[in-house]
């Protein structure tokens, strides 16, 4: 009853004020969806494979990440990603942690298995895991937005997306005012996996929303590893520029 009638005072207030994509800033009636119009939707710039996964630039088919982009000793054997955090992907990607955010992971997760579909390695994983937030951060925000993502993304692929499997285990510091190295140390063995039974021999699709320096979901992936995952692969919504 009470979702009727918001949402009946929901539709009267998109009559009355339509609202305004926040991308495009046209005023739209139909197809927003996490604040951005349909159009705006259909322009995000999507990487090709032959594309640098982190900054775009041209690779040899075989590989995600050019020399650049490169890490070494990374606990992920590939990356794939939508495309780069420019609006409107990036607008998308702040809206699952703020507002909409299961509209939003809907369109992500079904725009990220597009990405891959037709990627043996990823398309035939076990599972699909979500890099976990520290609880307490879970805590203020409600949900982890990579497990909407994870969640999403192995609906469409038709693989689990089980929680839990993976915690982090310790508070880190911000990674922005870090160099390369000290985000590496930062972040190294701050993750815990429990039930490592449901781990050992598994291929695993490891989620996050946003791939920066690589470092959090690169120790995700080592940590997995060890466990005894027979490969991780790691798939973003976006790749921001380092
Ligand atoms: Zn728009
Ligand atoms: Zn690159």
């Amino acid at each position: 009853m009470h979702r009727q009638i918001s949402s009946f005072f929901g539709s009267l207030a998109n009559f009355v004020f339509p609202p305004f994509c926040c991308h495009c800033h046209l005023r739209t009636t139909e197809g927003l969806v996490g604040g951005i119009c349909r159009d705006c939707w259909a322009s995000v710039k999507i990487w090709k494979d032959g594309q640098c996964q982190r900054c775009g630039q041209p690779v040899a088919d075989a590989e995600s990440l050019c020399r650049h982009c490169l890490i070494p000793e990374w606990g992920c054997s590939d990356v794939k990603t939508i495309g780069p955090f420019e609006a409107p992907l990036s607008d998308a990607v702040h809206m699952l942690k703020y507002t909409d955010a299961k509209s939003v992971s809907r369109r992500l997760g079904a725009m990220m298995a597009q990405c891959v579909v037709s990627d043996q390695r990823y398309n035939k994983a076990d599972l699909v895991l979500a890099v976990p937030l520290h609880k307490a951060r879970k805590r203020e925000r409600g949900y982890n937005q990579a497990q909407l993502l994870a969640g999403q993304l192995g609906e469409a692929l038709g693989i689990p997306s089980p929680e839990g499997l993976v915690t982090r285990a310790r508070h880190t510091r911000s990674q922005t005012t870090l160099n390369k190295e000290q985000r590496l140390r930062n972040v190294e063995g701050i993750f815990a996996v429990h039930n490592p039974g449901r781990i050992k021999g598994r291929s695993i699709i490891l989620v996050d929303d946003v791939l920066t320096t690589g470092a959090t979901i690169g120790s995700c992936g080592q940590s997995l590893l060890s466990a005894g995952a027979r490969e991780v692969l790691a798939m973003t919504a976006a790749a921001a520029p380092l």
